[in-house]
């Protein structure tokens, strides 16, 4: 099992998917990889009993980020895409009452989830984020497949044949040095690249409709959030703020002052992290745990840069992308691998490059904007509280939002001529996250999660 595939090309479809919350890593992965197992495992005849078990980060934090139930979901045959995140209680309660889960969506079996669903804390050697699923046969015959959970809501299997790797991209790249020099020497911009490149794939229409839709998903994600209410599941006794925040904000009334502008852009944030916390629909941006950041950041874009318009959107999601994907190749997205800094670090170095870029800025401009706004998350580590994608995460996504705009203007005030090179920054977060000691990567067993009483 590979950690990541930094050989095989991502399409933008892998970094921006529409799922449900609270966590890309630990409740989309695990739902993919019990979907399909369980599509595997009811192939041919259908096992007596199966069973999952949670290692390392998905065992220590699973309960808190509902790795349990997606498991439970994903066996049953739904996806992250397509479940509605409203009828999920009453599905999961269904097979805890009853005992017996529909393989696949299919014929119930048995389902003894003290006795079928384990979490064992012991990290498997290949990635913090392991699960193996096993099915045992009425002949005795048994079944058995190992999973990571990557980041960002990609799965890994152990052992599986390496994915496709002949598709050709227009303009590949693996570096930001080699982004640069592509667009310097074809006259491209960044997002014009990534627009080509996704033409292995689908038709560049395609790719716009597609990106029209995670905008889409995001704005409503924003808008539901600032109509909900109430405490957040879990135990913490977290209050949703977005709505008061927003009631707050209407009711000053006349023209908006400099200062409201970030009290905007955080309710905005507020309002995606409170959704994802509750279990909602949201998009991962590049995860969950950061889904607010790019979301906050676009609705800055929309709503205070005149001229904005969904050409614009497409050119911000554009540019954010190639920048994950750098990410993704070169570094990990995973919390459980880089901490916060693989997470909100990243979402706000992406948002940091599509802001600049819908600003007008030149290329090494975007680089820029996308290396400062790395560069001052380094370091930041996962300590959720109670295991719980709340604190510090919710807030945390308000900060990624304010320090990519900050970032993206700073950028915008230079040449584009910088001494610390976006490929330098991530080199460097992956060997921070590299040396960073397990306890802060997705544990709960330090910093905040420990330093914190729970009520
Ligand atoms: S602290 Fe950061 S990385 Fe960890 S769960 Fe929260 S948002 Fe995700």
């Amino acid at each position: 099992m590979t950690v990541s595939e930094p050989t095989v090309p991502v399409s933008i479809a892998e970094l921006f998917t529409i799922g449900i919350g609270p966590s890309s890593s630990h409740t989309v992965g695990p739902m993919r990889a019990a979907r399909r197992f369980a599509a595997l495992a009811a192939a041919d005849q259908l096992p007596v009993r199966v069973r999952c078990t949670l290692h390392g980060s998905l065992a220590l934090t699973g309960r808190g980020h509902a790795t349990d139930t997606a498991v439970l979901l994903g066996l049953a045959g739904w996806e992250p895409e397509t479940i509605d995140p409203d009828a999920v209680p009453a599905i999961v309660a269904g097979i805890r009452e009853s005992g017996r889960l529909p393989l696949d969506g299919a014929t119930e079996i048995a389902f003894d989830e003290a006795r079928d669903l384990v979490l064992d804390p012991s990290f498997l050697a290949d990635h913090p984020n392991g699960m193996v699923f096993e099915a045992v046969f009425a002949d005795g015959d048994r079944l058995t497949r190992r999973y990571a959970s990557i980041g960002g809501g990609a799965i890994v299997e152990a052992g599986a044949p390496a994915r496709q790797t002949n598709v050709s991209l227009r303009h590949d790249f693996a570096s930001a040095a080699e982004l640069l020099a592509l667009g310097k020497d074809r006259s491209l911009t960044i997002a014009e690249i990534v627009r080509a490149n996704e033409e292995a794939w689908r038709p560049a229409a395609e790719t716009d409709a597609l990106l029209d839709r995670v905008h889409q998903a995001m704005s409503a994600c924003i808008d539901r959030g600032l109509t909900q209410d109430g405490v957040l599941p879990g135990g913490l006794g977290v209050r949703r703020r977005a709505r008061a925040l927003h009631d707050r904000l209407n009711a000053r009334g006349g023209p908006i002052e400099p200062a409201d502008v970030f009290e905007w852009v955080s309710l905005w944030a507020l309002a995606v992290n409170e959704e994802n916390a509750a279990g909602g629909r949201v998009v991962t941006a590049p995860t969950n745990g950061a889904a607010g950041v790019i979301p906050a950041v676009l609705r800055y874009y929309t709503t205070f840069v005149p001229g904005a318009d969904a050409a614009g959107v497409r050119r911000f999601l554009y540019t954010a992308a190639a920048i994950g994907l750098l990410y993704k190749k070169r570094a990990s997205i995973s919390a459980a691998e880089m901490g916060c800094q693989g997470e909100v670090g990243v979402a706000c170095s992406m948002a940091a490059a599509g802001l600049a870029a819908v600003l007008g800025a030149s290329n090494m401009q975007v680089e820029n904007a996308a290396e400062i706004g790395m560069e001052h998350n380094l370091g930041l580590t996962c300590d959720p509280v109670g295991g719980l994608v709340q604190i510090p995460c919710i807030e945390r996504n308000t900060m990624g939002a304010v320090k990519a705009i900050n970032a993206a203007y700073l950028a915008l005030r230079g040449d584009g001529a910088h001494i610390v090179s976006l490929d330098a920054v991530i080199e460097t977060m992956r060997q921070t996250g590299v040396d960073m000691q397990s306890r802060y990567k997705e544990t709960s067993q330090g910093g905040l999660a420990v330093n914190v009483v729970e009520c």
